[in-house]
């Protein structure tokens, strides 16, 4: 592995902090690096230097950021294998799921470095013919993103390229778990000559501190949070004296509905895909998986059989399914969740325990007879954990996969059209895979969730509208 710098990159210069901290490797509990541990000073220094830095990149012609971000994309590319070794050893996954996020992560570059140069605006026809009215899109200002350790690659990119091409500039607080991926995308992106301040780093090992400052500098117009649905409360609170422009991308609780009429081996296919990808630590993963009641011994045997195939083991290995989960409070809680519900009737179709007796490993796991009751019916799990509930009518499953706070992804499978018209328009949930457990591939796509789930959208040119203003002009002559 290469050896990641640990400085903050601020104003165009790599600069030490007094402190650094450690990064753990979740397979097995040894460092792997550190990063520089910045304070509320150094925050601010970040802030200052993209405030200097907008006037100039917001002016900067679109073709020109264009070609910066097309030359970041390239070097991404050129480095996927070993960003995504740093990836694996620092946050866990396999390493073909850790390549597949960079190649998606790089991805969100290339299509911002096309969007860039389609930031249209309007003409409006006017009530008068002495006046035009023209409209058009500017870039919000300074852009403070924040991201999340279950994909220190892609949650990147998602956000600092489209705040890029909007003509933002930015300043990127990565997850305190994984801020090694971080840190070589933002060399990539110095290498690929973004002047200084347009791109501003700041790692920290506390993210409250440093987050007051990104959410309450009146010179910081835009927050875009991706975590849990806690934190993305406290800082919409925290934004809101200065009323700044905030994106949230939360947590969930995804519903997986198996119809009577569903092709069962797609299904079964369909909840491994949703539900074990990334040890089950996705914001979209299926959290309850609901069974026609005349399918659902024959769907349990083979989900307990399928899953039960799977191979858990530290991410560089090869043939491994599911690397370990983040860290040991992560491990507590998946744990919790399988005890609660086996003493409230769940009974265990494979899995159900730690795996070894080094890092944070859980077996992948099935469990049946899920009820309401339990607390993985309401909370997220964020592990390989995968319960069963059955029911009996279609208006019965909507209700009750609608009955959440969260509302960001949902899962039906059915052969039935009319249900599928049905289910697709009453889930309330801001993405919907219809016969397909992989929906969040599409970076061209609209990203985000209903209700407690969050606010906004990212991805494709929806990603955009995040970043730019509208302003209305009306010239009389
Ligand atoms: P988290 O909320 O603990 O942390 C996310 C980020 O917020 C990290 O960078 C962390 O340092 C920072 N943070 C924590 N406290 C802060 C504070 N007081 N001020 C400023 N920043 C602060 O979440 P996590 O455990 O890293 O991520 C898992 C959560 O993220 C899950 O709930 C998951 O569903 C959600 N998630 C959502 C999406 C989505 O697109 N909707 C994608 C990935 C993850």
């Amino acid at each position: 592995m290469t050896s990641p710098s640990n400085k903050l990159y601020i104003n165009g210069n790599w600069i030490p902090a007094a402190d650094t901290f450690p990064i753990i490797d979740p397979a097995t509990g040894d460092i792997v690096g550190d990063a520089a541990d910045a304070d509320a000073d150094l925050a601010l220094q970040a802030v200052e230097a993209a405030h200097a830095a907008f006037p100039a990149w917001s002016k900067t012609t679109a073709p020109r950021r264009s070609k910066l971000l097309y030359r970041w994309y390239e070097l991404i590319m050129e480095h996927r294998d070993e960003i995504a070794t740093l990836l694996t050893c620092e946050m866990g996954k396999p390493f073909p799921e850790a390549k597949g996020e960079v190649s998606f992560a790089a991805n969100f570059v290339l299509w911002y470095a096309e969007e860039a140069k389609r930031i249209y605006g309007d003409t409006v026809p006017s009530n008068e013919p002495n006046k035009r009215i023209t409209v058009l899109r500017q870039p919000v200002g300074v852009v403070a993103a924040i991201t999340p350790w279950n994909f220190p690659a892609a949650m990147v990119t998602r956000k600092v390229a489209p705040a890029l091409a909007a003509g933002c500039t930015v300043i990127l607080k990565p997850a305190e778990q994984t801020p090694l991926t971080a840190i070589r995308l933002v060399e990539l992106a110095a290498e690929a000559g973004f002047p200084p301040g347009v791109i501003n780093l700041v790692t920290t090992s506390s993210p409250a501190e440093v987050g007051t400052v990104l959410t309450t500098d009146p010179r910081v117009r835009k927050v875009t949070f991706t975590g849990s649905t806690e934190v993305g409360k406290l800082l919409y609170r925290q934004a809101a004296d200065t009323i700044k422009r905030i994106s949230l991308e939360l947590g969930g609780h995804a519903p997986f509905i198996v119809f009577e009429d569903a092709d069962l081996d797609l299904a079964v296919q369909g909840v491994i895909a949703s539900k074990y990808r990334n040890a089950g630590q996705t914001c979209i993963c299926t959290n309850r998986v609901y069974v026609h009641e005349s399918i659902a011994e024959t769907f349990a045997d083979k989900l307990g059989e399928a899953v039960s195939l799977l191979r858990v083991g530290h991410g560089m290995k090869e043939g491994v399914h599911i690397g370990p989960l983040i860290d040991e409070q992560a491990l507590a809680k998946v744990e919790r969740h399988v005890q609660d519900a086996l003493q409230k009737g769940a009974t265990l179709l494979t899995g159900g325990s730690r795996e070894g007796d080094r890092g944070y490993f859980f077996q992948a796991t099935v469990l049946n007879n899920a009820t309401e009751e339990m607390q993985i019916a309401t909370e997220e799990t964020f592990g390989p954990v995968a319960p069963l509930f059955t029911f009996q009518t279609e208006d019965e499953v909507l209700a009750r996969a609608n009955n959440t706070p969260y509302g960001l992804a949902a899962y039906f499978f059915t052969r039935d059209i009319g249900r599928v018209t049905r289910m697709q328009e009453g889930l309330d949930y801001g993405i919907i895979g219809a016969n397909d457990p992989a929906p969040s591939a599409a970076i061209q796509a609209p990203f985000g969730g209903f209700k407690e789930s969050g606010l906004a959208r990212e991805g494709g040119k929806y990603g955009l509208d995040a970043f730019l203003e509208t302003k209305y002009i009306s010239l009389a002559f």
